[in-house]
């Protein structure tokens, strides 16, 4: 019958995507795509920057960078990263060597003090957090560290569901945040539209200190073309009669050295000075010496973009090399889907329902590492198991093209188990 004929289609088809995996199996990979960590070639491209500042180099905007001071940051820096980031430099604070940890701060310096005026402290009462998924899970963590509940609300194709959210926040007045990355999102590579990005500024909260995470990681980490134009939130917050909604956050992690560049900071005046009086009874002032060296290696904003365009000579490439072996393994076929970002770190790869974890075990048994299925999830859990995600940036081209043929065969392979089972 023509049912025990597809039924024979369907054994043979699982026979042969259990040799082709097999034999992938035999050939001992030790690959790993987990990541976005830069390249060493990436890393290369800021090699001059540690030579600086150098000998007897030690003065900018009269101030001597080995002192003590400047809680805010070097002048020339907030200015110079102002233009990149087009915030105001009296409104951004040039802090220390990872946004992550300026996000930590934050949360903590409001879950012990609160907002300032009469908000009280967030830890006395229940806090709820809004996470466009699929996000970032180091963001998820955060707030999981601190026992915060968080809601998964739909990233759309222009940024957050707006309409899913409007109604959240104006009926619970414990969501007190929401994580946010506005260009080039991690992992989706989605960027807010100006509209979507004006509502969530000026829509109605129950809580009034409700503050949004505007994490701008990937400003202008454009693989494809020019990065967008980059909104200016603090001045549509002011408009809107939301000044202090917003917290931004970035850093040059993946411009200089992860982990070891200048992580920045802006908001309203008062969050500024909320932010600087907290941090006060944390440090003295900042890493100057590190501040500087960044002044004189970019020299300006134009510098920063040539630099990015450098960045971007490494990392298209590589890009294009995953998204062709997807097309090459398993386009065409129906059992995955996948982003082809124009900017950021990540291609979002979606197999079918139900084997995400699957392919990820199967993976790793054939000795390529990916990020844990579900991971761009609160709690880790893709309702739909059907998300991974791709971190193209650290392999090598060799590498990363046996990895991609690799999981193209464990995306078949639990495609046929699935349709088998
Ligand atoms: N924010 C986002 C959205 C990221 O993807 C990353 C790194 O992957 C970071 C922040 C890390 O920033 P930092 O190194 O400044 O802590």
């Amino acid at each position: 019958s023509l049912h025990s004929l597809a039924d024979r289609e369907l054994d043979a088809e699982l026979t042969q995507c259990r040799a082709e995996f097999d034999a992938l199996k035999a050939r001992g990979l030790a690959l790993d795509i987990t990541r976005g960590k830069p390249a060493p070639d990436q890393l290369d491209l800021s090699a001059a920057m540690l030579a600086l500042p150098g000998d007897d180099d030690y003065m900018i905007d009269g101030i001597d960078c080995r002192n003590y001071g400047e809680l805010a940051g070097l002048p020339s820096l907030r200015a110079l990263f102002g233009e990149v980031l087009n915030i105001a430099p009296e409104s951004l604070v040039a802090g220390g060597t990872s946004s992550l940890e300026t996000m930590y701060d934050v949360l903590s310096f409001a879950w012990i003090h609160g907002m300032g005026g009469a908000g009280a402290p967030w830890s006395s009462s229940p806090v709820k957090f809004l996470c466009p998924v699929p996000g970032y899970d180091r963001h998820f963590a955060i707030t999981e560290a601190f026992g915060i509940e968080l809601i998964a609300v739909p990233l759309l194709s222009d940024g957050p569901d707006i309409d899913v959210i409007r109604e959240l926040v104006a009926g619970d007045p414990h969501i007190k945040g929401m994580w946010c990355v506005p260009i080039y999102s991690n992992p989706s590579a989605v960027t807010y539209s100006e509209q979507i990005a004006r509502d969530l500024l000026s829509m109605q909260t129950a809580a009034p200190d409700f503050r949004i995470f505007w994490d701008n990681a990937y400003a202008v980490h454009a693989l494809v073309g020019d990065a967008p134009e980059v909104l200016d939130v603090l001045a549509i917050a002011a408009q809107v009669g939301e000044p202090d909604r917003p917290f931004v956050f970035a850093s040059t992690s993946k411009m200089t050295i992860a982990g070891g560049g200048v992580s920045f900071f802006a908001g309203s005046g008062e969050n500024i000075a909320w932010y600087l009086g907290h941090l006060s009874q944390k440090r003295v002032g900042q890493d100057k010496i590190n501040q500087l060296r960044h002044v004189r290696f970019f020299g300006d904003a134009a510098g920063v973009r040539t630099h990015m365009r450098k960045h971007q000579q490494i990392l298209a490439p590589k890009f294009e090399l995953v998204t062709a072996a997807l097309r090459r393994g398993v386009g065409g076929s129906g059992i995955a889907s996948w982003t082809d970002p124009s900017g950021g770190y990540f291609v979002n790869l979606k197999v079918l329902p139900g084997t995400a974890r699957r392919v990820v075990a199967l993976a790793k048994e054939a000795g390529i590492a990916l990020t844990p299925a579900g991971s761009a999830f609160p709690s880790g859990n893709d309702p739909q198991d059907s998300h991974i995600r791709l971190a193209p940036s650290l392999p090598s081209e060799h590498d990363l093209r046996l990895a991609i043929d690799g999981l193209c065969t464990c995306i078949r392979l639990a495609a046929a188990e699935l349709v088998h089972s």
